[in-house]
């Protein structure tokens, strides 16, 4: 690990100075460093450095999946005449697309293209081959005939999760079975990482934080292997089963015990406790996936039951209205939160969540005022995954059609670019401090923080810096 020294670079004191970086850590702050012989020198020009930026919430293997798959949803697809156009050409085309052997796979539907999709629907567009589409919820795959045949979902035993209409038929919707379809899917090698490793490397981002519920060992494995040759060049924190095991690579760390409620199938309030007091035993936090009001109520009431414990934490609080922040800020719990949907899906949101609730969607200044600690996570591939875009959104509230969505929960720059910069073991603590010591976990930007805040944009990225190694530099 070489040393390096970047000159003239902006602090966050607003002072600047140079940086002398040793042994993957920040050595020595100060002024006109002379360097040391075999230095290599980074000219940051007055540009801003700043704490390498943590998306704390999402999902890598799924992202690296995506490229292989087929948008079904905006912003790539709106419309049902979009959608069959869009799986013709895939049908079309003589290569098959992804890695599945014949099947096709799309994402990111939304009703909004062409209402609620089952199989009949889908076997008018696609017949000769499996398809499913993933919800952009994550929590829905929709099957054609074909799919719900090779799965044999006709016959035997249906897995709880895989709806029937009135008339007992299977109508190929399979709700959070991502386990059992995984099982039963043509073994395909996992994704490669090297794309997303390099795209986050771009944007500036040192750490991520995988929120994948049903990560296991195998999961596990695969994160490892992508951080050993490099593919993930960032700091992980793997989220996932109770049984998942503890990491072997030091950049790779065992997380919470990730647990998703739904609204429809909410577990007694005993049993959830229990399920958090084991993880809390085993060491671990627990990560409470939590979108309606109902989820939310139940969350706060059995972290307080089990003992919640400053390591537990919240995703998404999608709707959080001021009763239940009172309730939350009562407990030592984070919260971890996507402002990019204000942007990303504020247009629905306005159409199709009621008019009340709306004020408290994927709020910010509400929970920092309540004492509750906050950051954020992009959760791609179900949003995009470039943290400044999800800045932006938390400092304007304005969905992609430009209307204001709780414009109370604006943050400034500074607070919106701390969503990003707190540790990843402890999302919404004290930003990282730069500051002999301190691992070179780094994001250089080519202009000062006072032309960088007012555009919030990925292009002011000029180097990215992990434990002290330039893992992206613009010109390169
Ligand atoms: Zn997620």
């Amino acid at each position: 690990m070489s040393a390096l020294l970047i000159r003239q670079a902006e602090l966050a004191t607003g002072r600047t100075l140079d940086v002398r970086i040793r042994r993957g850590c920040i050595d020595e702050l100060g002024v006109a460093l002379e360097p040391a012989p075999g230095e290599l020198c980074l000219e940051a020009g007055g540009g801003a450095l700043l704490p390498g930026l943590h998306d704390h919430h999402l999902h890598l293997l799924a992202l690296a999946a995506a490229r292989d798959s087929l948008p079904c949803g905006p912003p790539k697809v709106h419309s049902r005449q979009e959608l069959i156009d869009a799986l013709r050409a895939v049908e079309n085309a003589s290569t098959e697309r992804g890695p599945h052997s014949g099947w096709l796979r799309g994402l990111g539907y939304h009703e909004s293209v062409a209402g609620r999709l089952d199989r009949w629907k889908l076997d008018e567009w696609v017949s000769d081959r499996p398809l499913r589409i993933q919800h952009r919820s994550g929590a829905l795959w929709m099957l054609n005939s074909a799919a719900v045949r090779q799965l044999g979902l006709e016959h035997g035993e249906l897995p709880s999760g895989a709806e029937r209409d009135a008339r007992g038929r299977v109508t190929g919707r399979l709700f959070r079975l991502d386990e059992w379809l995984g099982a039963r899917l043509p073994a395909t090698p996992p994704p490669s990482l090297k794309h997303v490793g390099r795209q986050f490397a771009r944007l500036g981002v040192t750490g991520l934080c995988d929120a994948g519920a049903c990560n296991s060992e195998a999961e596990l494995r695969c994160l490892i292997a992508a951080a050993e040759s490099g593919d993930l060049p960032q700091k992980l924190l793997v989220m996932g089963k109770p049984d998942l095991p503890p990491s072997s690579h030091p950049r790779v760390t065992r997380g919470h015990v990730k647990l998703m409620l739904d609204e429809d199938h909410l577990p007694a309030i005993d049993e959830l406790t229990a399920v958090i007091q084991r993880a809390h035993a085993d060491g671990r936090g627990a990560a409470l996936h939590c979108v309606t009001r109902a989820e939310l109520v139940l969350a706060a009431v059995a972290l307080s039951s089990a003992g919640c414990q400053r390591d537990d934490r919240i995703e998404h609080a999608s709707v959080a209205p001021p009763d239940i922040v009172t309730l939350l800020a009562r407990l030592p719990v984070a919260v971890v939160t996507q402002p990019n949907f204000i942007f990303e899906r504020g247009d629905a949101y306005r159409r199709e969540v009621e008019p009340h609730d709306q004020p408290w969607l994927y709020r910010c200044r509400g929970f920092l005022a309540a004492g509750l600690p906050l950051a954020a996570g992009s959760d791609a591939p179900f949003g995009e995954p470039d943290p400044w875009a999800a800045m932006r959104a938390a400092v304007v509230r304005r969905s992609a059609a430009g209307f204001e969505l709780g414009s109370r929960e604006a943050l400034t720059p500074e607070q919106a670019l701390a969503l990003f910069t707190s540790p990843l073991s402890a999302p919404g603590g004290a930003p990282a401090r730069l500051q002999p010591g301190s691992p070179a976990d780094l994001c250089l930007l080519d202009r000062p923080w006072s032309a960088a805040r007012e555009e919030l944009t990925a292009d002011a990225v000029l180097t990215t810096l992990r434990d002290g190694e330039i893992i992206w530099r613009r010109d390169e």
